[in-house]
């Protein structure tokens, strides 16, 4: 293990522009103790974290993660935030990188009953808030990006609000869908939420679509068109985020609606 500090703490450049509750969670550091861990697909695990001082948060929003070893060292990284509201649980959801300091420790070792701490929430500009707005929403996630938009999805079903929602999630295979049960839920809620997968590996048996990467095509035919004025989220590794933002692009959507979360990684 290394001691470096994560390279992108998260903090966001734009201010919230929220109702009182977001005006009043400000960021801090809090104790927290691992809840439950669940597998999530082969290579990720849920873990539900309690945080008694937590202030609650909105869709969207992550925290940094803090661990601290027994000689003293520390690492932090920053995680998504899978749940959100005024709750003192904290659901998260780590994919493994292989090679790195903190992912395996997450995915591999920590137990329930675990002590560590988190700072947040953290971010004002890639968040949802039910009853805001009636725009469309395009959501975009590349593996586990799916975690904070698993949060709006979740808002918006509890919310019963409105707003039309698409959720386009690329993965490898079929076992690699992060919170499909919860996803699933949120369809059987009667959501106004369309959802489409793109497996890039193994696609399911009764699939019409053949596995295949996400493309330009793929992701024009999936997403709302420009002209819906939809807003749109995406997130995932780096070299995904770019790649999608340069296709809307192309595609004729306007950037400014489009809000991003890079969650690192070179390809
Ligand atoms: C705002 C934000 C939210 C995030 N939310 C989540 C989340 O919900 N779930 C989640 O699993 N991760 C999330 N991440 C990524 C997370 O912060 C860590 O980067 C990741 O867990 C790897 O940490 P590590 O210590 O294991 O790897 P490190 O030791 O930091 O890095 C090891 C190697 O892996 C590369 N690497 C780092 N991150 C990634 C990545 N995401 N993909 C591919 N390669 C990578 C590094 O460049 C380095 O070469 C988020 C990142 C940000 C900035």
């Amino acid at each position: 293990m290394s001691a470096s500090a994560p390279s992108d703490t998260g903090l966001e450049a734009r201010p919230a522009s929220g109702g009182p509750a977001s005006a009043t969670r400000r960021p801090a550091w809090h104790p927290a103790t691992v809840a439950a861990v669940a597998v999530e697909t082969p290579n990720a695990r849920r873990i539900d974290l309690e945080v008694p001082t937590w202030p609650g948060n909105d869709a969207g929003q992550h925290l940094d993660l803090r661990l601290t070893a027994e000689d003293g060292y520390q690492a932090s990284r920053s995680y998504s935030i899978a749940s959100s509201g005024d709750g003192t649980r904290v659901v998260l959801a780590v994919d493994r990188v292989d090679g790195g300091e903190v992912s395996p420790f997450l995915v591999d070792a920590v137990e329930v009953g675990d002590a560590l701490e988190v700072h947040g929430p953290l971010g004002g500009w890639f968040v949802w808030r039910p009853g805001a707005s009636s725009r469309p929403v395009q959501l975009i996630a590349g593996g586990s990006g799916i975690v904070p938009l698993l949060a709006m999805v979740t808002a918006h079903a509890t919310a019963d609000d409105p707003a039309p929602f698409r959720l386009l999630a690329a993965v490898r295979t079929p076992d690699d869908v992060f919170f499909r049960a919860e996803v699933d839920g949120a369809v059987a809620a009667a959501a106004p939420l369309e959802v489409t997968y793109v497996y890039s590996r193994t696609a399911p048996p009764a699939s019409a679509v053949p596995a295949g990467r996400l493309t330009r095509d793929s992701l024009a035919s999936a997403v709302f068109p420009p002209d819906a004025g939809a807003r749109v989220y995406v997130c995932g590794s780096t070299p995904f985020v770019e790649q999608v933002l340069r296709w809307l692009g192309e595609l004729g959507h306007d950037l400014t609606d489009v809000r991003a979360e890079r969650f690192g990684g070179n390809g």
